[in-house]
């Protein structure tokens, strides 16, 4: 087969491990995946009525593929025009839309080093050159990100909060940033876990919008809305990017259902503030067992952290998880001697830090 050569040296996405494949392989009837930040609270009650009802509705019939109710509800809510959003399956259909509108041979694109995969992923599906700068303490570089831009620079990746380490930028340095990257650059703002932010230095992101038009904001109703498998997300940006985008997107990229539960979610904040207010809660207890048992920690505005237990990463998982708690192990993510670890409600977290714990006394027993 004569297949393009830049896929020749990708891998296809691992997911983490199913609960179905673990209870089987450890014989234990409990397993609690920890793994992908996804809603341990599930998602509203509100879209649970909603698909109580729509099972009798008629599927034979292509979704509307502007999406135009959902996008008439979440301009609203958000204070844009319709026409400043684009829907997706997903953000990760968004990120790879973003790229194949801008990326090609001879052109670049600057992120950080670690971040999220899929920009890296998607910049070399197009040929493009990659240009990673270190994060510094789990932040991103934005001065180091600066310096990486010339005139072949395209998109300007800038996740925040970051995964995997749950760090965040502050208002003033984003702005600082912003004001510096030359017009013509595209500046990705991934806010996947916007929802979870606590941090009274945060900036508006829709403010922002109106003040630099070369950014586009990524969101997804897959984190704390709690409908990851319905595969929804969108970007807010100027008409201008957005009207850009749109011949890149497939027709029907995101399906009735996923429309409909979106509009039920958003119009529950309730739901979205409680589980905002439980994660943080439980973050700090996160904290205090990091800082009771000595590991390092960064402090998160996500829904996850990142622990570092000076010991093989794949280690701990694989502890962790012949107890039922499937995590992520930092390996593939850049952090050899971490995991990272998904805010579960009070219970499921008080069970991954007695196994976390068995682990540190059978380790400090080896050495
Ligand atoms: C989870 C995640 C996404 C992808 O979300 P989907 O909408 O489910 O595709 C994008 N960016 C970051 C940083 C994420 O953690």
């Amino acid at each position: 087969m004569k297949w393009n050569s830049k896929i020749l040296n990708l891998k296809a996405y691992q997911p983490g491990k199913s609960i179905e494949e673990v209870k089987a392989a450890f014989h234990l009837d409990e397993i609690h995946k920890l793994a992908s930040n996804e809603n341990p609270y599930g998602y509203s009650p509100k879209v649970k009525d909603l698909l109580d009802k729509e099972g009798s509705s008629t599927f034979s019939y292509y979704p509307d593929g502007y999406s135009t109710q959902l996008r008439k509800e979440a301009a609203e809510f958000l204070g844009v025009k319709p026409t400043q959003l684009i829907f997706s399956n997903g953000t990760d259909e968004l990120l790879h839309i973003i790229s194949n509108a801008l990326l090609e041979p001879g052109k670049n694109t600057v992120m950080a080093n670690p971040t999220f995969s899929q920009y890296k992923h998607n910049a070399i599906l197009e040929g493009a050159e990659i240009r990673e700068v270190p994060l510094i303490n789990g932040e991103h570089d934005l001065d180091g990100m600066l310096t990486q831009i010339n005139q072949d620079t395209a998109i300007v990746w800038v996740c925040s909060p970051n995964n995997p380490t749950g760090v965040y930028i502050n208002d003033e340095k984003l702005q600082s940033f912003l004001k510096k990257v030359p017009k013509d650059v595209l500046v990705v703002l991934d806010e996947a876990y916007y929802e979870y932010v606590c941090a009274d230095d945060y900036y508006d992101a829709r403010v922002l919008i109106q003040q630099y038009p070369n950014l586009i904001v990524t969101r997804t109703f897959s984190k704390i809305y709690g409908l990851a498998s319905f595969r929804i997300g969108y970007g807010i940006a100027s008409e201008e990017i957005i009207q850009a985008l749109e011949p890149v997107r497939q027709p029907f990229n995101t399906n009735v259902l996923a429309q409909k539960v979106a509009s039920v979610a958003l119009s529950d904040q309730s739901f979205v503030q409680n589980c905002r207010k439980l994660n943080h809660e439980e973050l700090e207890r996160f904290y205090q067992f990091c800082e009771k048992e000595n590991l390092n920690y960064y402090p998160s505005q996500g829904n996850f952290i990142l622990i570092d237990f000076a010991h093989d990463g794949d280690e701990v998982f694989s502890f962790l998880l012949s107890k039922g708690y499937i995590v992520r192990s930092g390996k593939a993510l850049g952090f050899p001697t971490s995991v990272r670890v998904t805010i579960g409600t009070k219970e499921q977290n008080d069970g991954v830090m007695d196994a976390m714990l068995e682990f540190l006394k059978q380790a400090s027993m080896i050495n």
